[in-house]
C-alpha cells in the first residue's frame, strides 16, 4: 500500500485495537484516530462535545452519531491524514457509521480493513483486568501494573480502571459490539480489501503480521 494509508481497525473491546494501532501508526508514519480516546480527552477538558459523551461512556452505550460524526470528519480532513493517511481505531461501530465514512472519503474510500479477532473468553479476562493511565492513555492490567503503586511509569499519571471496565458495562458494551459492529465484518469483507488477523497470542507477533499484511496490499 502507498500513501495515504487509510486503514480501519475493527475488533471487539479489549482485542488490543489501541495498543496495536499505535504501534502500527508510529511505524507508517500516519495518524491513529481513536474516538475512544478522543471522547474520553474532550470528557477530561469538559468541553461541551464531552459533555455530551460521557453519560454514554460510562454506561458502555454508543453515543450517538451526531455527537461523534462531526469530530471524525473534521479530524480526517486534516491535512495529515489526507497526505500520509491513518489508522482509525473504534470507528466505523455501526453501518451508519461505515457509510458516513464512505461519503468522507469519496472518492477513493477505505484501502484495507483488519479485523483483530479475539475470542469473547479472552477479552472479557482482559477487560476485567485493564487498568489505564489518566494521564497518558497508557494501558496495563493487575498482572503487569506499573513499577511504582499505580503511578504511570511513563508519565506520572495516575493508573486506575476506567468507568466503564466494571462488569455491567463490559457486558453492555459486548452486547451492542455483537449487535451493531460485528455486521460490519461480512459488509467489509463483501466490499473486498478485508483481512482477518488473530488478536490472541504474542504482542510482537501480532504486530509484525499487521505490519506485513498493510505491506501486501
Ligand atoms: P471500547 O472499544 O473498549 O469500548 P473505546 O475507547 O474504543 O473502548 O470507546 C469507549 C467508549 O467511547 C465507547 O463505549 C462509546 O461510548 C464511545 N465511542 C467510541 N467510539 C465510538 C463510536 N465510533 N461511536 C459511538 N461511540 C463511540
Ligand atoms: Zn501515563
Amino acid at each position: 500500500m502507498n500513501k495515504p494509508y487509510r486503514i480501519v481497525m475493527l475488533g471487539k473491546q479489549g482485542a488490543g485495537k489501541g495498543t496495536q494501532c499505535s504501534k502500527l501508526a508510529a511505524t507508517l508514519g500516519i495518524a491513529h484516530i481513536s474516538t475512544g480516546d478522543m471522547l474520553r480527552s474532550a470528557a477530561r477538558e469538559g468541553t461541551e462535545f464531552g459533555k455530551l459523551a460521557q453519560g454514554y461512556m460510562e454506561r458502555g452505550d454508543l453515543v450517538p452519531d451526531e455527537v461523534i460524526l462531526g469530530a471524525v470528519r473534521d479530524r480526517l480532513y486534516r491535512s495529515d491524514c489526507r497526505e500520509d493517511g491513518f489508522v482509525l481505531d473504534g470507528f466505523p461501530r455501526t453501518l451508519a457509521q461505515a457509510e458516513a465514512l464512505e461519503e468522507i472519503l469519496t472518492p477513493e474510500g477505505v484501502k484495507l480493513v483488519i479485523n483483530l479477532d479475539v475470542s469473547t473468553e479472552v477479552v472479557l479476562r482482559r477487560l476485567s483486568s485493564r487498568r489505564v493511565c489518566t494521564g497518558c492513555g497508557r494501558t496495563y492490567s493487575i498482572d503487569f501494573p506499573p513499577a511504582v503503586d499505580w503511578t504511570c511509569d511513563d508519565c506520572g499519571g495516575t493508573v486506575v480502571q476506567r468507568a466503564d471496565d466494571t462488569p455491567e458495562a463490559i457486558s453492555r458494551r459486548l452486547a451492542i459490539y455483537e449487535e451493531l459492529t460485528a455486521p460490519l465484518i461480512a459488509w467489509y469483507e463483501a466490499k473486498g480489501r478485508f483481512v482477518t488477523v488473530s488478536g490472541e497470542g504474542d504482542f510482537d507477533a501480532i504486530s509484525d503480521e499487521i505490519l506485513a499484511t498493510v505491506t501486501r496490499f
